[in-house]
């Protein structure tokens, strides 16, 4: 498996985990852009948003939730984005489906 996060989940690469579940794995974004950045993803090999239906309505709703969680840890009592970048319009340049939690600022809309 060449996959970048995929690695990430094995330990083959190193993270800096903040939240783990059973279908869940969070942890630091390297390249911060809010003081608070973390990438949340599925254990499980999804490629992109684009690949998923309602048979993963499921996997969806525990990342949301996960996401919730992981916000309301890390005190984003002001705030926060969840941002899911999806193929090469939406920006996405890992090919792992990944959610951005952003937040410890004000974020500008729309985005870029
Ligand atoms: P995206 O552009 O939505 O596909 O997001 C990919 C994200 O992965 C970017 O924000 C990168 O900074 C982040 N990233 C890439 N490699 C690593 C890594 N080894 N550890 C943590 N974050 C990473
Ligand atoms: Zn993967």
């Amino acid at each position: 498996m060449s996959c970048l996060f995929c690695k990430i989940v094995e330990g083959e690469i190193p993270s800096s985990p903040v939240y783990l579940d059973d279908v869940c794995y969070a942890f630091a974004d390297i390249h911060p852009q809010a003081p608070t950045h973390i990438l949340l993803i599925s254990r499980r090999h999804v490629a992109s948003l684009a690949e998923t239906d309602a048979e993963d309505a499921g996997l969806l709703g525990r990342l949301l939730a996960a996401a919730a969680k992981i916000a309301r840890d890390k005190g984003l009592v002001h705030g926060y984005r969840v941002v899911i970048n999806t193929g090469a319009d939406g920006g996405q340049t890992v090919g792992h489906l990944h959610l951005h939690i952003l937040g410890g600022r004000p974020l500008a809309w729309p985005p870029g």
